[in-house]
């Protein structure tokens, strides 16, 4: 048996058992082992590293360890700059979630950004999904974002959508993309403006007495208007707007 000395950084730390985080980690392998075979052995899948260093020089996920080498592994907030980029850079404002994160994707879409998503996605359909149209595959299952096939993909850590959404946007931000209320919450559609007569034989009258504004889905054919649900979510967007980490 070979042995190798890791230690991971930052956040990744969070993705490791307890005795684990922030200290060496002594880890046997039997050779040939490439660096991405042996991080993900410990728990890491290789979507949430960044930065590869061994022996302090930069390598890719394919690089073979030899005994005695010492790996340091970065996720993407540790890094200023890395020499050697793991992956391409990520596909931007283009997401497809699990299915235990349809309040996640609501949110993505009330930012505008295309988030697909649906109540019954088998695991085994995401990977291609996010492979052949490019898009970051976003869940909380590690196996899942252990897949070889996966480029782009984000282990989400808060529980609470509301902590979801700064967190993906933080490491997955699109700012020239922020459009809100550009897309139906429900579907993804992306809404267009409709005459109030247009619609009037839908609407209760006294929708029709307080809104002169109207919103159609052309996916599920919902008709949206300006009220209360309306109102509060916007505030939760001038918060989401104003926090600097989403700036990029
Ligand atoms: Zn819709």
């Amino acid at each position: 048996m070979a042995t190798a000395r890791f230690r991971f950084y930052a956040e990744l730390n969070e993705l490791l058992p307890r005795a684990r985080r922030q200290r060496d980690i002594l880890h046997e392998f039997r050779s040939p082992a490439t660096v991405e075979d042996r991080i993900e052995a410990q728990g890491i899948p290789h979507t949430e590293v960044e930065l590869l260093q061994v022996n302090g020089s930069p390598v890719g996920f394919a690089h073979r360890l030899q005994d005695g080498d010492r790996v340091s592994v970065y996720p993407f907030l540790a890094i200023l700059e890395n020499p050697l980029p793991l992956r391409p850079p990520y596909p931007r404002g283009r997401f497809v979630l699990d299915q235990h994160l349809s309040k996640l994707a609501a949110y993505l879409r009330l930012m505008g950004l295309d988030a697909l998503h649906r109540p019954c996605f088998p695991d085994q359909e995401l990977a291609p999904v996010a492979v052949g149209e490019d898009r970051v595959l976003l869940t909380r299952d590690k196996g899942l974002l252990m897949r070889k096939e996966i480029v782009h993909g984000g282990c989400v850590r808060a529980t609470d959508p509301m902590a979801q959404l700064p967190e993906v946007l933080h490491r997955f931000g699109a700012r020239e993309l922020y459009a809100p209320f550009s897309r139906c919450l429900v579907c993804n559609g992306l809404l267009q403006s409709i005459p109030e007569e247009d619609v009037a034989d839908r609407l209760l009258p006294s929708t029709r007495a307080r809104y002169h504004d109207y919103w159609i889905c052309p996916t599920c054919d919902r008709v949206l208007w300006a009220g209360p649900q309306v109102r509060r979510m916007r505030g939760w967007v001038a918060t989401w707007l104003k926090d600097p980490d989403l700036s990029h």
